[in-house]
């Protein structure tokens, strides 16, 4: 009986520093959730973001509205499963384009993350236009931000209130940075966002790409995902770091 009760109390010994070691590490639970593959957050979710950025969005799109204004959410939580989809239809698509491999992956990572890697799957992140002026065809390009561009009154709009409602620029036009291309469309809830960034660098990434169905990724190194990391994940705005 007695030794019955110290080989419990070991076990229990054993579990909570596993437990307790896990935590500085990263839980499967965060794993899951900043890489799109858990979708059991919906009731704290609000038009697919964490509440708290839907409410912050919320208030910030009253604000635009009252200066006429109307922004329009053109994409806002994606998950791993639909990331899956644009990168292979990408992939195979420049495939049958004849593009070798590498050249395959650095035209997709332009403007597309590798499945798992977006910040699309954390809840924080939305892309955003003005749903007045009438555009055809692709609505997230660069030159419809800028100048006369149908969209230069939300981008001037935004770039003076934004901030204060916690919203950031992501891929911003700063000519130093590298990785993704400018996205003046595409906004970061920073209060939730800086510390997801920091827990998300904690995720292996060569062993979540392991057993997925990623086309391609026989060509991504060691090396090449030293460098997406750095210039892809990491080349952000300084204000989201
Ligand atoms: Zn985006």
């Amino acid at each position: 009986m007695t030794s019955f009760k110290s080989f419990k109390f070991v076990f229990i010994f054993c579990l909570i520093t596993q437990l307790s070691a896990q935590k500085q590490t990263i839980t499967q639970a965060s794993v899951l959730k900043l890489t799109g593959q858990c979708n059991d957050h919906s009731n704290d979710k609000k038009f697919d973001l964490i509440e708290d950025v839907a409410i912050a969005f919320a208030k910030m799109k009253q604000a635009a509205a009252d200066d006429g204004i109307q922004i329009k959410i053109i994409s806002s939580s994606r998950s791993f499963e639909r990331q899956l989809v644009i990168w292979n239809t990408k992939y195979s698509q420049n495939k049958k384009d004849s593009l070798n491999p590498t050249d395959n992956i650095n035209k997709i990572i332009e403007y597309s993350t590798i499945p798992g890697t977006s910040r699309h799957h954390w809840g924080t992140e939305l892309d955003l236009i003005d749903a007045e002026p009438m555009v055809e065809g692709d609505v997230l390009l660069a030159h419809l931000f800028e100048d006369q561009g149908p969209y230069a009154l939300f981008k001037k709009w935004m770039d003076i209130n934004s901030n204060s409602f916690g919203f950031y620029l992501v891929y911003t036009n700063d000519i130093d940075r590298k990785g993704f291309k400018y996205e003046p469309w595409h906004y970061s809830y920073a209060p939730l966002s800086k510390p997801f960034l920091k827990e998300y660098l904690k995720i292996n990434l060569d062993s979540l790409f392991k057993d997925k169905k990623i086309l391609g990724k026989e060509y991504f190194t060691e090396e090449f995902i030293k460098n997406y990391l750095k210039d892809y994940i990491l080349d952000i705005s300084p204000k989201l770091k």
